[in-house]
């Protein structure tokens, strides 16, 4: 349930984010050049400054010094400095007519500002005392800025003069704007959009990812909401906004605010970079570096409770300098690496980093000053923010996958497993049949002639004195024993008495298994003696087989281990249809029978029973 929503996100494919990104950006800065310039725009005055090293000069004093220098246009920036800075702003009424109804500082950290109005005759016409170092409800205009209002006057008595007296720890800049009443309302209303614009967007990556941390309870998604926290925190305060809306009353606070935020950004958005890029497991300079900046920032943080003002924040923006060209410098690298992630991590710094050239850019009047190049670091790091939300939601999807992977890849190995386990199993089954088959084999055959063995006849013997009664058919039994084979035993020795037997059995097993139609079984009945199964043949062909038999074993003598050994055997036959089981018995008897006759008769002969030459054998 808890994904559903960054899945939707995260199953955006690269081009699709691509498009997303370019509709936002679009969406973004379309609108800001065109209405950046409101009916009547305002104007910067022509500027002079004198610098007051003692800072113990007064308004007239420093009105008859010498060393006054003219400043070129765009905002001036004299950096930081202890002395006492003195502005002389001069300006002509507005080109279209009407009048200046404001005069604006718009650099919202200056610590002390004393703003005196002149009209053209020199007389002093108001006299203000600004600057964050004062409660906020003291300024005659609730802004973020410092906004003196000039008076309505008699023709001839308008304020045409400003005699500014800065003294502050931040850096001395004064981008000074003079405003007619319609463009100062017009400017407020496009300005509160863009800062309402920048801390929704800011607000709802914040709650959006603070949400997937809940559920994800991975540190990448809480470093993120800190640093969008402290960025967001850091432009506030910067803008004045913070001070306007969060801490009115709280001077003190106010400059080290700036150095606490921009502190923790750079500390949070190193740590965040650390999980994001996976450094961790890389180790090495890519892991030191971000971690050196972020305690080294976390160090920079407590100095802005110890150390002055300018100090303090130099520490942070050398911090934050080496943070932002290491976090290119690492993503760049880890890009190579083939992590695909840092690709999209070095774009969304770029956009900060080019944020803050523009901005720069501008103030060195290389670019155009106007609401776009004036809120290029918000728009930067709004749009980082941004794109790193998709990117983390990016990361679901990614680590989605991972996980199917594992899984798919789990599977794959159990399959393999089993696949394996399957086979030997198979394979044993197979071995143990064919073994079953060799016992088997072995407890149906006669060892010393290969052979069936008297068991396995008799198990064939019932069966085929059934299947003769069935088919009212005729059974042949005809028994085979050697002649005199005791003799050859002991004149030739035992071993030419089993070659013997084996040659028999060979020769007489060969001719069965020549003959047609006739499904044979040949077996050892004990000692020289062996038995056949003739089913199926009628009584004249098995007296005329079993005459080939005798043939077969005498017509040539057996090559033995002792030479050639004439054999021959005498045969008893029974042949007819079994009446019953009973009678399947009583035919191995009279085959006996018949094979006693056949050896009373001389030997080497066949004798058939009387049953069956009374059924019409010879
Ligand atoms: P007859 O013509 O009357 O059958 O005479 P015979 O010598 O063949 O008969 P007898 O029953 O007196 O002898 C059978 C002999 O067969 C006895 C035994 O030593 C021999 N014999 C039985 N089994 C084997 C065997 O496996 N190998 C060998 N070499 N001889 C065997
Ligand atoms: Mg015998
Ligand atoms: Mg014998």
């Amino acid at each position: 349930m808890a994904s559903v929503g960054p899945r939707g996100l995260a199953a955006l494919s690269w081009p699709a984010l691509r498009l997303l990104i370019a509709l936002l950006l679009a969406l973004l800065l379309w609108p800001l050049p065109a209405r950046a310039v409101p009916a009547a725009s305002p104007t910067e005055p022509q500027m002079r400054v004198l610098e007051d090293v003692s800072g113990a000069l007064d308004a007239a004093q420093v009105l008859a010094a010498p060393g006054w220098r003219a400043l070129p246009a765009g905002a001036p920036n004299l950096g930081y400095s202890d002395s006492a800075w003195w502005f002389d702003l001069r300006w002509t009424p507005p080109p279209g007519g009407g009048r200046w109804s404001h005069l604006a500082l718009a650099y919202p950290v200056l610590d002390r500002v004393e703003i005196r109005l002149f009209d053209r005759d020199g007389i002093e016409r108001g006299h203000w005392r600004l600057g964050d170092k004062q409660p906020f409800h003291q300024r005659p205009v609730p802004h973020r800025h410092f906004i003196v209002p000039l008076p309505r006057a008699a023709p001839g008595q308008e304020v045409v003069r400003a005699l500014v007296r800065v003294h502050t720890s931040s850096a001395v800049q004064l981008p000074a704007q003079l405003w007619t009443e319609q463009a100062f309302l017009a400017g407020e209303q496009l300005d509160q959009l863009v800062q309402g614009l920048y801390l929704g967007v800011m607000l709802g990556m914040l709650a959006y990812n603070f949400f997937l941390w809940r559920v994800m309870r991975e540190r990448v998604y809480l470093w993120y909401v800190l640093w969008v926290a402290a960025i967001a925190s850091f432009q506030a305060s910067i803008g004045g906004l913070a001070f306007q809306h969060l801490w009115p009353e709280a001077t003190q606070w106010n400059d080290r605010a700036i150095v606490v935020f921009l502190a923790l950004a750079v500390t949070s958005a190193s740590f965040f970079m650390i999980d994001f890029l996976a450094l961790a497991q890389r180790g090495g300079w890519m892991l030191r570096l971000p971690q050196a900046t972020a305690w080294l920032c976390l160090l920079a943080l407590l100095s802005a409770f110890v150390l002055p003002y300018p100090m303090a924040i130099r520490l942070a923006i050398g911090c934050a300098v080496v943070a932002m060209f290491g976090a290119l410098g690492v993503s760049a690298l880890r890009g190579r690496e083939g992590f695909a992630p840092a690709r999209i991590f070095l774009l969304a710094w770029f956009l900060v980093l080019a944020g803050g050239l523009v901005l720069a850019a501008s103030k060195f009047g290389l670019l155009p000053r106007n609401g776009l190049t004036e809120h290029a670091t918000q728009v930067g790091t709004a749009l980082e923010v941004i794109l790193l939300s998709l990117s983390l939601a990016g990361r679901l999807q990614h680590e989605r996958r991972l996980r199917e992977q594992a899984q798919a890849e789990a599977m794959a190995t159990q399959r393999r497993a089993n696949e394996r386990l399957e086979q030997r199993v198979t394979e044993r089954t197979r071995d143990l049949e064919q073994l079953n088959r060799r016992l088997e084999q072995a407890s149906r055959t006669d060892a010393l002639t290969g052979v069936a063995n008297r068991g396995h006849f008799d198990e064939r013997h019932a069966g085929a004195v059934q299947r003769a009664i069935a088919s009212a058919g005729p059974l042949g039994v005809l028994l085979l024993d050697l002649d005199h084979f005791k003799r050859i035993n002991d004149t030739l020795g035992h071993p030419a008495g089993d070659d013997c037997l084996r040659e028999v059995a060979r020769r007489v097993a060969m001719l069965l298994a020549g003959q047609d139609g006739v499904q044979a079984l040949l077996a050892r009945y004990g000692g020289e003696e062996f038995i056949a199964l003739l089913p199926g043949l009628p009584p004249q062909q098995a007296l005329a087989l079993a005459e080939r038999i005798r043939l077969v074993i005498a017509e040539r003598p057996v090559d033995s281990v002792a030479g050639p050994v004439a054999v021959t055997a005498s045969l008893g036959l029974c042949c007819r249809v079994p009446r019953d089981a009973a009678d399947g018995i009583a035919m191995l008897r009279e085959a006996d029978e018949a094979l006693y006759q056949a050896k009373r008769s001389g030997r080497n002969r066949v004798a058939i029973d009387l049953r069956t030459a009374a059924a019409g054998a010879p």
